[in-house]
């Protein structure tokens, strides 16, 4: 059999299994993330490894970021299951419909392709295939090839575990993921770079499979005069260095007031030496780049590149000082790792105009205490995600929904909002046959149009 039929014979046995019904009642929903999370709990210590193999994780990211982070998110379906997919009543309009009920169900969309980055490897399989699976689908996982020891340990414990009618792995790299994409899928959830973001989509055109988009870009910080340094300066650089920089929602690049710059930087130099101490290569707290061509591609970006390791893969904390209207190659993509640039402001007006005219990022990021201020960030600027006075921490609160806008993607997930993610909503009218209004139906009079005009 060719990749292409192989794939096609998994979708035909996923759509079965989907339609059999089997995936639909509750309790089948919660015994299959209960196996979930057993076997994360059973392979916490692997999974540590590959990821520590992989991207050089301590095992507290792994843990917070990673394994932990997904537990929690399959314990809030199993915890949250029956309130979050029970249908919703609505209000009728008994003159325009006619005696009726309504309600909104949640339908599992059926079955469901994820492709997941490598940064993340563990979490970005994991936490949308809790979702999908909550939400009664079956899912067809397809892992990063670039944290190969990531993507060979889920391989192996999920095929070990569940019958691929109910969730299937699929490895490898862009052929495989293409011919993925041929086939048609009831939802694709993709998480990467807005670059093959378009290929997805435009591969999803061809079927009219619904899309979510979890992508990139470059995720702005501002300092305002009035932020409290310290504490701006102690949470980006954690948010900033944290697995190398290799996040999403990594501050990309500062802008700091010029009142507090010179500030704002001892600050971060004092915070990276209490971090990582004085060569962060030998921190065990300090990520390595996922590959050569990413270390490469940061190196370049470098000042001082002789500073980086490519035996380790590593990039020290750098920091590239710039005014507002400098150009550097580091402000021409997203960075993707331990690199920050650090751009000096004058006015806010300067900053708003410069957020603005740039894609609108998954997040932003905004250290101040003028609410007018985070008032005008709040109504003025589009992101994905808004935080003040902290970096990444939004993600960790699951009553919000995660996703980006434009460029960084489309779509939101996480908690309750996977359940919106992997359901379709369906609205159901349920007719009084005991009442019929003649309204509605021809020869027309003109009485009934004046009611008509009058009741709308
Ligand atoms: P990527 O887009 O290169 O790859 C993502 C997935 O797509 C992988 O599984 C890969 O095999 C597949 N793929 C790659 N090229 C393909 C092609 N031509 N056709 C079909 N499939 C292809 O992304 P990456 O380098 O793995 O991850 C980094 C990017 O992901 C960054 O831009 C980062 O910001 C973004 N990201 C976003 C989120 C989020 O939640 N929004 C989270 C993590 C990473």
């Amino acid at each position: 059999m060719t990749t292409t039929e192989k794939l096609l014979d998994l979708r035909e046995k996923q759509k079965r299994h989907f339609e059999s019904g089997s995936t639909l009642p509750i309790s089948q929903r919660k015994k299959v993330l209960r196996k979930l999370l057993e076997i994360i709990e059973a392979h916490q210590a692997d999974i540590e490894h590959a990821l520590f193999l992989d991207l050089g994780k301590s095992s507290f990211e792994a843990v917070a970021t990673e394994i932990g982070y997904v537990r929690k998110e399959i314990k809030s379906f199993l915890k949250n299951l029956e309130a979050w997919t029970a249908p919703i009543k609505v209000n009728t309009p008994i003159l325009i419909t006619g005696p009726a009920s309504g309600k909104i169900v949640y339908q599992p969309k059926g079955n469901v392709l994820i492709i997941s980055p490598w940064n993340y490897p563990f979490q970005l399989v994991m936490a949308p295939l809790a979702g999908a699976l909550a939400a009664g689908n079956t899912a067809v996982i397809k892992p990063s090839e670039f944290s190969s020891n990531t993507e060979k340990l889920i391989a192996k414990i999920i095929r070990a575990n569940f019958d691929e009618s109910v969730v299937a792995v699929v490895t490898g790299g862009v052929e495989e993921t293409q011919a993925l994409l041929q086939l048609p899928w009831d939802h694709i959830f993709f998480t990467g770079s807005t670059k093959v973001g378009k290929i997805v989509m435009r591969a999803a055109a061809e079927h009219l499979s619904p899309v979510t988009l979890e992508l990139g870009g470059k995720s702005p910080t501002v300092i305002a005069a009035d932020a409290n340094i310290k504490l701006a300066a102690k949470r980006i650089a954690w948010g900033k260095f944290i697995n190398a920089g290799q996040t999403c929602i990594a501050p990309d690049y500062v802008m700091v007031h010029q009142s507090v710059r010179s500030k704002f930087r001892d600050e971060l130099d004092k915070n990276i030496l209490a971090f990582f101490g004085s060569n962060p290569v030998e921190s065990s707290f300090y990520g390595k780049i996922i590959s050569e061509r990413h270390f490469e591609r940061l190196q370049e970006m470098m000042p001082e590149k002789e500073l980086a390791n490519k035996a380790e893969r590593y990039i020290p904390p750098t920091f590239i000082e710039l005014s507002i209207n400098d150009a550097h190659t580091s402000m021409d993509e997203e960075i993707f790792g331990p690199i920050l640039p650090i751009i000096t402001y004058n006015d806010n007006q300067e900053v708003f105009e410069f957020i603005k005219k740039r894609p609108r990022p998954l997040a932003l990021y905004v250290f101040c205490s003028n609410r007018n201020l985070q008032k005008r960030f709040e109504t003025e600027t589009h992101s994905g995600g808004l935080v003040f006075n902290d970096v990444i921490m939004h993600i960790a609160n699951p009553e919000l929904p995660f996703g980006g806008i434009g460029e960084s993607g489309m779509g939101s997930y996480h908690g309750k909002f996977s359940i919106e993610c992997f359901s379709h909503k369906k609205p159901v009218h349920k007719a009084s046959t005991s009442i019929d209004i003649p309204l509605r139906y021809p020869p027309y009079k003109d009485w009934a149009k004046k009611l008509v005009n009058w009741l709308f």
